[in-house]
């Protein structure tokens, strides 16, 4: 497997040609070994166009909706960050290359205890993974500058709104089980401003402020 050619294959074919323009997300990706964060058995296809199985009936998104996701963070690299639904730990690993300050909650804590030893392995020091339910956010340690939420809401749960600081965006999936719309939340002047930026398909958002288990 020629992995580096890959990566470079990936970035330019699918992120850049499709719009992607931010050159630190662009270059950021080009640095990070995507088959690392691939269940063993997945690591052939880790860079196909498409999203990724991790285990746990969980997925990586999409390379093209991931840097599509950061981008709209619009990172300066001094940020704190929350990021929910951390799953393989790729889109950390992406976020701790441009960010500050990155914390990353997961539900599952099989998943959680992985991707932190990955993330731990690649040498990553502004990461801490928690493992517990995201969508009440993580009071102990806000506000935020950022949020990425990276599994389907019904619509964006409230304690991400109250630990997002002033001037800050949320970047979330919202809207049925089956189909969202990518919303970017931005808090001025102690308003909400939603701005649309199109279609995707996430696994489910489950938690308080979330889906119920027996919804989904
Ligand atoms: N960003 C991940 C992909 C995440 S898939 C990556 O790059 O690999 C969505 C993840 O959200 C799953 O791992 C799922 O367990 C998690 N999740 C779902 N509901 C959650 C909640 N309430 N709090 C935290 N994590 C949650």
């Amino acid at each position: 497997m020629d992995y580096e050619r890959e990566r470079e294959e990936m970035v330019r074919t699918q992120v850049e040609f499709r719009g992607v323009t931010d050159r630190r997300v662009l270059d950021a990706m080009r640095r990070i070994s995507r088959e690392e964060f691939a269940g063993e058995k997945y690591r052939a296809g880790a860079y196909e166009d498409h999203p990724l199985s991790i285990g746990e009936g969980q997925t990586i998104s999409q390379p093209y909706i991931v840097a599509l996701m950061t981008q709209l963070l619009r990172l300066s690299g001094k940020e704190k960050v929350l990021e929910v639904g951390t799953g393989s730990g790729y889109q950390t690993a992406l976020l701790a290359e441009l960010g500050g300050e990155i914390y990353s909650v997961e539900r599952c804590g099989k998943l959680a205890q992985g991707a932190a030893k990955v993330l731990e392995r690649l040498g990553y020091k502004n990461v801490r993974i928690l493992a517990g339910d995201g969508t009440e956010g993580l009071k102990e340690y806000a506000p935020f500058d950022r949020i990425i939420v990276t599994a389907a809401a019904p619509k964006v749960p409230e304690p991400l709104v109250e630990q997002l600081c002033e001037g800050g965006i949320i970047v979330i999936p919202a809207g049925s089980l089956h189909s969202q719309e990518l919303q970017v939340v931005e808090k001025k002047n102690n308003k909400i401003h939603i701005t649309n930026h199109g279609g995707c398909v996430f696994v489910p958002l489950v938690g308080r402020y979330g889906w119920q288990e027996n919804e989904i």
